[in-house]
């Protein structure tokens, strides 16, 4: 059985268009019972990718599905809707916003359109009505065309929450955690006790750079300590593969952001200009993980900037 599923996976991929065989559709893989993934590429958004650049998981229920973040594309969105339905003819009944970024949302028309109920912690709602957000939609209908068009659109919540708030959903419980501002002003995390699975939106970067952008990193911190406090088995991250190393993922994040905020501290203290000290600074913990070129540099004069301002 194994040796003829292999045959037909080998002739299955021949098939493939070139997009498809380097893993630019979302393929469901299984992180737990009833629980899957997709997991995007490390790289950043691009018409040829479609921006599938982020991660997505799911919950199935007898009562219906459960999913974590709507992918960066209506098509993306589509096409993993269609894979859901193979694995099971339970409705889709929840998206969870783990934020209200870009390559996270762009699916979410698709899900709403399909009957599902779109949950988001309330500081969304700001960035949804931002200039920002219009403006970034505006970008990228030029950027990812034809993947993000005119009828791609900004939705909304139906249910903006503000605190810790649990679903109860076909026997499993799902804890909806607020854990912002960190990496963004909105993240939240979903908490499923009976998995021990943890769905850490972008909170948890693993085998890539983590995008610091804006992000409070000192709080950022502080939420990375919370999730080390659920004693996840499994997390699904925002960006990159499953971790079965919950406690050492977080670390790595965590460390990564420290070291970003003790270097470039020092150097903002000694007014110590930003380009000598990134180029003195030792990166080699880190320069190896996917993502440390495009990155690294704007992450670390972000907290230039910010560590700046918090020694005035
Ligand atoms: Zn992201």
């Amino acid at each position: 059985m194994l040796m003829f599923k292999g045959l037909l996976t080998v002739a299955m991929l021949a098939c493939l268009a070139p997009a498809e065989a380097q893993g630019m559709k979302p393929r469901p893989v299984q992180v737990a019972p009833d629980s899957y993934m997709v997991q995007g590429l490390s790289a950043l958004g691009s018409s040829a990718n479609r921006n599938f650049i982020s991660n997505a998981g799911f919950v199935v229920t007898p009562d219906g599905v459960l999913l974590v973040d709507a992918l960066g594309s209506p098509a993306l969105a589509r096409e993993l809707l269609a894979e859901i339905r193979h694995i099971t003819p339970a409705p889709l009944r929840y998206v969870i916003v783990t934020h209200y970024h870009a390559d996270h949302i762009y699916g979410l028309q698709v899900f709403k359109d399909a009957g599902a109920t779109v949950i988001a912690q309330r500081e969304g709602r700001l960035y949804l009505n931002s200039d920002a957000a219009q403006l970034r939609l505006a970008a990228s209908r030029e950027q990812l065309a034809p993947a993000i068009d005119g009828d791609t659109r900004l939705v909304a919540a139906d249910r903006w929450i503000d605190g810790p708030t649990t679903l109860h959903l076909g026997g499993l419980d799902f804890l909806l955690q607020p854990a912002g501002p960190a990496h963004a002003p909105d993240d939240l995390v979903v908490w499923v006790p009976q998995l021990k699975l943890l769905f850490a939106g972008d909170l948890v970067f693993r085998g890539r750079i983590p995008f610091v952008g804006q992000a409070d990193s000192a709080r950022w911190i502080g939420a990375l300590d919370t999730l080390l406090a659920f004693d996840a088995r499994i997390i699904v991250p925002g960006h990159g593969p499953m971790s079965t190393s919950a406690r050492d993922d977080i670390e790595l994040t965590r460390s990564y952001l420290a070291y970003l905020r003790q270097s470039m501290g020092e150097a903002a203290r000694n007014m110590e200009p930003f380009d000598e000290a990134y180029s003195r600074t030792d990166w080699s913990r880190f320069d190896k993980l996917p993502l440390f070129g495009p990155a690294n540099r704007m992450n670390a004069y972000n907290t230039y900037l910010l560590m700046e301002q918090g020694s005035k």
